[in-house]
């Protein structure tokens, strides 16, 4: 019989809900169960695809092609277990759903309502998630997006109320994270926005089981004592959520304060203590790292830190790869344009032009990857990033001053990026680029080739652009090596350049499948090149102090 655990959260956003589904489901798989999660997030737009990154955060992609929540990518990083189109709901996809079924009839002759349809509908796909790939799985893991309290999620806490209902209550948990604010002023953790919190849930009908307590301290028993009293849990079940410096420390957090074992007592389940030996080596090597590497990520939406979330943690898995720290230097590309580039990126082991759509930032983008290319710094460009090394190459090296992409300058007279034949006719912007995992054959003898030493690797896509054909022979002539394509050869999907500590770019997000236990070899590749720059320039740095010395003693 399948569990399922939902979470909601209190208080207000961004207490770290997909952070904690993820870091239970680390702590259930590690206890040999299999697991599963279903976010279901209260917008109406049917995925996140059409969203501006500054409003949703990362779209993160899946291999069969869905555009969905970025806590899908937490999950998957915390799990290995790879998400799909059922795993991620949204209010609009619901009623898309019940609306296409009314039109077709199957309700005919009745009125459709909120309750009973919409919460079947949602019910059904808690239930769908709940059958696996190929078994039934041990517990799905749901969370709901928002806060209790908006009225946007109410549809789906109804649903999950009525939950229990259709298979049995001993089957269900209800796991609520709320806020313990330290109020200065009184030198207080103050635990009634909790209180209130959990009467909300009440009012909805549903009976919180456990409390993760968000907090920057721990909480001293007695404050847990009267958290359980007032919002009727039991002692054992309010958690410290404490702050951490690393998210890679959530589960190893939970686990301290039993977390894992509380629900699998209260969900009857019977397994091993959990095997975290893995895990914890990854958090040994982000808190003590035997170095750190500096890498610039330049793009366009870096004020919100979450619309990059999944490369920024691929930049991390890199280090982890090599025993190294990695400070992000963020960089908006557009704050480039019209300044000396190399004093900016000076400190910089590495850099990397992140994805992104428009023409907003795009020469600063094209620049940074000219000070790369000339000063030999160790670049790395996805989607967006290498169609801008293409024009970078096409501009500076072939000769063609004007080459850009049709996306930003439709008239060019060198679209060196054009669109997708498949993607002319296109009238419809939602669920329409080229999306999900391809193939990706790699040619021996370059660099791709020594990274990933596969001749054929699978990739995740979210573009609508790619490299123009006609160019490729004069790119080539120039130097610039395909070093990977697409199975039938039409497609570019990764460049690179000769003669250059490391210089690659991808048509593809290879940040979707970076782990911290397996990190993405082009990501840990990259991090070796940075901190083998990093390396020379302080050999060289104490080379010209010592000849500096040296010389003055003569004098
Ligand atoms: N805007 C570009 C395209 O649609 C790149 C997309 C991206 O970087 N994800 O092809």
């Amino acid at each position: 019989m399948t569990k399922y655990i939902f979470i909601t959260g209190g208080v207000v956003s961004s207490l770290g809900k997909g952070l904690s589904a993820a870091a239970i489901g680390n702590l259930l798989k590690a206890r040999g169960l299999t697991v599963t999660f279903l976010k279901l997030d209260p917008y109406i737009n049917v995925d996140p695809g059409t969203m501006n990154p500054y409003q949703h955060g990362e779209v993160f992609v899946t291999d069969d092609g869905a555009e969905t929540d970025l806590d899908l990518g937490h999950y998957e990083r915390y799990t290995s277990i790879t998400m799909s189109k059922e795993n991620n709901y949204t209010t609009g996809k619901i009623y898309f759903n019940v609306i296409s079924k009314e039109r077709r009839g199957d309700y005919l002759g009745g009125t459709v309502q909120v309750v009973p349809h919409i919460t079947n509908e949602i019910k059904h796909s808690i239930k769908a998630v709940a059958k696996g790939n190929k078994n039934q799985v041990d517990v799905v893991i749901v969370e709901i997006g928002g806060t209790v309290g908006d009225i946007e999620s109410l549809p789906f806490l109804e649903a999950i109320r009525q939950f229990p209902f259709d298979v049995g209550r001993e089957n269900v948990l209800y796991i609520h994270l709320t806020l313990v604010p330290y109020i200065k002023a009184a030198d207080e953790l103050k635990t009634k926005p909790t209180q209130h919190s959990v009467n909300k849930m009440r009012e909805i009908g549903i009976q919180p089981d456990i409390l993760l307590c968000r907090t920057d301290r721990a909480l001293a028993s007695d404050l847990k004592k009267k958290i359980a009293l007032f919002c009727s849990v039991e002692l054992s079940a309010v958690i410290t959520a404490r702050d951490v410096a690393s998210i890679y420390e959530v589960p190893l957090v939970f686990h301290h304060e039993k977390l894992d074992e509380t629900i699998v007592k209260k969900l009857g389940l019977k397994t091993p203590k959990p095997e975290l030996r893995r895990w914890k080596r990854i958090v040994r090597v982000i808190t003590k790292p035997k170095g750190r590497v500096r890498i610039a990520l330049v793009g366009k939406y870096v004020d919100l830190k979450d619309s990059y979330k999944s490369l920024y943690e691929s930049l991390i898995h890199g280090g982890i790869g090599n025993q190294l720290g990695v400070d992000v230097e963020w960089i908006d590309s557009e704050d480039l344009e019209g300044k000396r580039v190399d004093r900016i990126l000076k400190d910089c082991d590495g850099v990397l032009v992140a994805s992104g759509f428009g023409h907003r930032g795009i020469e600063g983008k094209v620049s940074a990857i000219r000070y790369a290319r000339e000063k030999e710094v160790p670049f790395f460009g996805i989607c967006l990033g290498m169609q801008c090394a293409v024009i970078e190459f096409a501009r500076n090296v072939v000769g063609l001053q004007k080459a850009s992409s049709a996306e930003f300058d439709p008239k060019t007279p060198h679209p060196v990026i054009d669109l997708l034949p498949e993607q002319r006719h296109l009238v419809d912007k939602g669920a329409t680029m080229r999306l999900g995992a391809y193939l990706c054959h790699i040619q021996k003898k370059t660099r791709a080739y020594g990274i990933y030493r596969e001749r054929a690797i699978s990739e995740r896509h979210r573009h609508r652009y790619e490299f123009n054909n006609i160019y490729r022979d004069q790119m080539e002539q120039k130097g610039m090596i395909f070093g990977g394509l697409s199975p039938d050869g039409k497609l570019v999907e990764m460049i690179e350049i000769p003669n250059h500590p490391w210089f690659v770019a991808v048509q593809f997000h290879p940040e979707f499948k970076s782990r911290p236990d397996e990190p993405h070899p082009l990501f840990q590749s990259f991090i070796k090149s940075a901190h083998q720059l990093f390396i020379q320039r302080t050999q060289d740095k104490t080379v010209v102090e010592k000849t500096s010395r040296k010389n003055r003693r003569k004098k």
